[in-house]
């Protein structure tokens, strides 16, 4: 499938040139997909004939299979259906600064994250980057209103489907289609050393989070297979590259599992960790699931962790909670193969 949706605004200019047109041709077929959101090729009516009829023969315009929604207070979640039947998951939640949009990334995941139900279902492939599009213009349609924030914190990881988000973010970048501001976009991953430092080199201005979750190795390990084969310090010291290349501040995530990782200790020790690098930390109180027994921490063990990550000068904040009614919350999104009739 040679989606048209897949095409940055270069490739495209350098489609035109390749058959002889001219590259400004890029420009009005973008304007026609994300400005005035057009369906179908023969709706570009400044394009001429001839050209109408190679995009036809060359490109599809696609779309998903918007299956259901469910929606709580100040989020609603989406399920779609790709073309090969695959199911996935996108999160709408209204801030007061704007729309943001959690997008998953692929169909499953292979990280194995044990509290995280959305890597329950193997990776069963990557999404193209027209199907991350394509969940941005499926939810704009449907609101009928601007998303101006993205997070790539849906199913998947998108450091393992890395070329395709970053022609996606291209793509709803680009300032004279979707235009979402660089700085509004933010790629989460659990830790994957050397994209990290590629992207580091890209230097494109995207925030980058990481799902630390863990103070030390030993804790880690159990928790994140990943940390097998990165271990913490390899995470800190690309890190720290990163910030002196790009000047930006890191986000680490980090979920209080109880009993886990919540304690003084290791609230102790992961202020000593990242002392004096320019990061903030983001906890996020625990969203049990059915199928994993890990137990969310108390709310004053929540508080104390935070109070001893302050005492030690770390900028943190408490995640504001979001959606757990409908299944809508941070891992506990679902690639399921199922049928609708099932849900
Ligand atoms: N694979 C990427 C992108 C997923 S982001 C990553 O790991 O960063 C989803 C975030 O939600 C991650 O920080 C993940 O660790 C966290 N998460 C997973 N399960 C959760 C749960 N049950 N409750 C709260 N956060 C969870």
């Amino acid at each position: 499938m040679n989606s048209i949706y897949n095409y940055t605004k270069r490739d495209l200019e350098n489609y035109f040139l390749s058959i002889g047109e001219s590259k400004f041709r890029a420009q009005q077929v973008f304007e026609w997909l994300y400005l005035k959101r057009v369906k179908g090729f023969n709706e570009m009516t400044n394009l001429k004939k001839g050209l109408i009829a190679s995009l036809n023969d060359n490109f599809s315009i696609d779309s998903l299979r918007l299956v259901t929604t469910e929606e709580d207070v100040d989020v609603k979640k989406y399920l779609f259906e790709l073309y090969d039947k695959n199911k996935i998951e996108a999160v709408l939640m209204h801030h007061d600064y704007g729309n943001s949009l959690c997008v998953s990334t692929e169909v499953g995941c292979n990280m194995g994250c044990l509290f995280c139900e959305s890597g329950r279902l193997k990776k069963i492939r990557n999404l193209g980057a027209f199907e991350l599009v394509l969940q941005v213009l499926m939810v704009e349609e449907d609101i009928k209103d601007r998303i101006s924030h993205v997070v790539l914190m849906g199913i998947g990881e998108p450091f393992d489907n890395y070329d395709n988000v970053m022609k996606f973010i291209n793509i709803i970048n680009d300032p004279k289609g979707i235009n979402i501001g660089i700085r509004h976009i933010t790629v989460s991953t659990c830790g994957i050393v050397p994209k990290i430092k590629e992207f580091t080199n890209e230097k494109t201005g995207v925030n980058l989070a990481i799902s630390l979750h863990a103070p030390n190795d030993k804790i880690r390990d159990k928790i994140m297979p990943i940390n097998k084969v990165y271990k913490i310090n390899d995470i800190i010291s690309c890190v720290k590259d990163y910030i002196k290349k790009t000047n930006r501040r890191v986000t680490f995530e980090y979920i209080l599992l109880s009993d886990i990782n919540d304690d003084a200790a290791c609230a102790q020790q992961l202020a000593n960790l990242l002392k004096g690098i320019n990061c903030y930390v983001n906890l996020i109180p625990y969203n049990e699931t059915s199928n994993i027994s890990f137990k969310k921490s108390k709310k004053v063990t929540i508080d104390k962790f935070y109070d001893i990550l302050k005492k030690n000068n770390i900028n943190v904040t408490i995640r504001r909670e979001f959606g757990s009614k409908v299944s809508a919350a941070c891992g506990q999104l679902r690639s399921k193969k199922t049928t609708e009739s099932e849900r």
